[in-house]
């Protein structure tokens, strides 16, 4: 369950993975990242230039 790289939570695979024993682990190790996806685009928020800063 565990990655070997970070030692943290690997993503669950299927439905039947996310028990409360792997969610109380994520919540102490975290969320192993190594093997995300990487369908998703990364999208940097854009910079606001110029933005009225309240007072
Ligand atoms: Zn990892």
């Amino acid at each position: 369950m565990l990655c070997l790289t970070c030692h943290r939570v690997r993503p669950a695979a299927s439905r039947a993975d996310y028990t409360a024993e792997r969610a109380s682990l994520i919540v102490r190790q975290g969320l192993c990242v190594c093997s995300a996806p990487s369908t998703r685009p990364r999208r940097q928020a854009p910079v606001r230039k110029g933005a009225p800063t309240p007072k």
